[in-house]
């Protein structure tokens, strides 16, 4: 049967439809309201002639994005939701890759969104969400759908240099949203305090799970999140029961020490997701919050969000590590050695690769990048395919996947994902910069930039805040009169790292 990530919503809008469905800063929206909301700006959309065309969507996190993202959605089209904190030239790169039909943004970023996309087709969301004067087209729409139709495409960092476009469908998102909902058991009474941004994959559940389960999200501004005591009073004031956050955040509240000194919240259930989850600031959660249920989720945005699922059940040392345990429903795990062999025993490392439902069409319009990171599964008969997610893994005594690092450049970064590839790009389009090489120091988290050139610290990272997000600009500056060179004559990226980290 085809389910649409607007079906969930259609049908909890007429069981629930004076309930609460998201609370921001400015408003709070119910599940009918909602729905109307999503109506006007899809018919809106319809009217222009728009099926199947990529929306950039240019707001704050706000109750007024996620009227917008289910707006493109009801209309056939797919969303992007654009960083607005993005430099411009990084906006550009979006912009050609997509080439929106059309940008929704609001009446506070108007000007600015017009500055920077020119002739570009845009709709304001304050006139889109007016009643719609047209005809309801709607439903006519939605029968023209399959939900493998492409939900949203989501910009992850790339190592050229341009970001790349996650296409995800319909039906990755319902499947999704079904099996974490059924795992944790969320209902019309679980109440999510939102912390990832709504243009990464980890904020999912929070957007879905109301659509399905008729539960309630407080978006909570990411400003905040630098003040945690702040955070941790909108958790007791809209009696959040439900945490999907990134260990960075939760390990932020462990450093502070700040459960010690805040009202107890009733807590049900702790995620975290993103990046390895240090089990001492877990053991921390754990001892405030004994009776809440913890899980470590692990997945790329290739795959939707989650792919694999570990629950705590035992307790842990503080210098154990995690596992990331076993494949979410309809998701298959595949480790392959370097021989291209199956890995299946205890102890052996291998590259880890996920087939099934949850994962992605690919990266938009970039088949080479596409072809070179989905590959036919070579242990399947039929035509399944697989995302070589660049992580290497192996099995512990049970059975449970554990990760063991990276193959490649990517690194995370206070939850952010980042090639170090995509900085190296910036860095060496400054006129005055020679070589360069990008290095992370995992211990003290930080991006440490070596380079040669003409140009001193402060110019190079004036320059870089044009060009790249913030959490993406190195903390630390290294000038060298000459470059490393290995014997091939590549940068030696490991002789400057015995040099450069600690
Ligand atoms: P993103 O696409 O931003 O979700 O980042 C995906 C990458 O984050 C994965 O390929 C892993 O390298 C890392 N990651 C995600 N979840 C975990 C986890 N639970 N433990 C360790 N690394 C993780």
């Amino acid at each position: 049967m085809c389910r649409l990530i607007t079906d969930l919503l259609d049908i909890t809008s007429s069981k629930y439809p004076d309930k609460t469905a998201f609370i921001g800063q400015d408003r709070s929206i119910t599940f009918a309201e909602l729905s109307g909301e999503a109506y006007n700006i899809a018919n809106c959309l319809i009217a222009k002639g728009h099926f199947r065309k990529p929306v950039l969507i240019y707001m704050e996190k706000s109750v007024s994005l996620v009227s917008s993202f289910l707006g493109v959605a009801y209309s056939g089209n797919f969303y992007t939701p654009a960083d607005t904190k993005m430099p411009e030239e990084r906006i550009r790169k979006i912009l050609d890759t997509l080439d929106p039909a059309t940008v929704i943004t609001d009446k506070a970023h108007a000007d600015h969104v017009r500055s920077i996309m020119g002739d570009r087709d845009i709709l304001i969301f304050e006139d889109a969400v007016l009643h719609f004067p047209g005809p309801d087209r709607v439903r006519e729409v939605h029968a023209r759908m399959t939900d493998t139709d492409t939900l949203y495409v989501l910009f992850t960092s790339g190592s050229t240099g341009t970001p790349k476009g996650v296409i995800i469908s319909h039906r990755a998102a319902v499947d999704f949203t079904d099996w974490i909902s059924e795992c944790y058991g969320f209902n019309e009474t679980t109440v999510f305090a939102n912390q990832a941004q709504l243009y990464f994959d980890l904020s999912l559940q929070d957007v879905f799970a109301p659509l399905r389960n008729g539960s309630t999200t407080v978006l909570i501004p990411n400003r905040l999140y630098a003040s945690p005591v702040r955070v941790w009073k909108k958790i007791i004031e809209h009696k959040v029961n439900t945490l999907v956050w990134i260990p960075s955040m939760l390990s932020l509240f462990a450093n502070l020490d700040v459960l010690a000194h805040v009202d107890r919240a009733d807590l049900r259930t702790v995620l975290f997701c993103g990046e390895v989850m240090p089990v001492k600031q877990l053991n921390y959660w754990i001892r405030h919050y004994p009776d809440t249920v913890f899980a470590n989720l692990y997945g790329p945005t290739e795959c939707t969000e989650a792919c694999t699922y570990y629950n705590i059940e035992r307790p842990f040392g503080d210098d154990e590590v995690l596992p990331i345990g076993i494949p979410c429903s309809n998701t298959e795990a595949v480790v392959i050695a370097d021989d291209g062999t199956q890995v299946t025993g205890h102890g052996v490392t291998g590259e880890l690769c996920i087939g099934g439902i949850c994962l992605s069409d690919g990266y938009y319009n970039d088949p080479e990048k596409t072809k070179a990171s989905f590959i036919q599964n070579p242990f399947s008969v039929g035509d399944g395919l697989l995302y070589k997610t660049g992580d290497l893994v192996c099995y512990n005594g049970s059975g449970e996947l554990v990760y063991v690092g990276r193959k490649d450049f990517q690194i995370k970064i206070r939850g952010y994902r980042v090639e170090l590839g995509d900085i190296e790009a910036a860095v060496s389009t400054v006129e005055q910069v020679c070589y360069n090489c990008c290095l992370f120091d995992p211990s003290e988290e930080k991006i440490i930039l070596v380079y040669s050139g003409d140009i001193d610290e402060q110019e190079l990272k004036s320059a870089l805040k044009n060009k790249l997000q913030d959490y993406m600009i190195p903390s630390e500056y290294r000038h060298r009169q000459q470059m490393l060179f290995n014997a091939n004559g590549k940068i030696d990226r490991e002789a400057l790292a015995k040099e450069y980290i600690i």
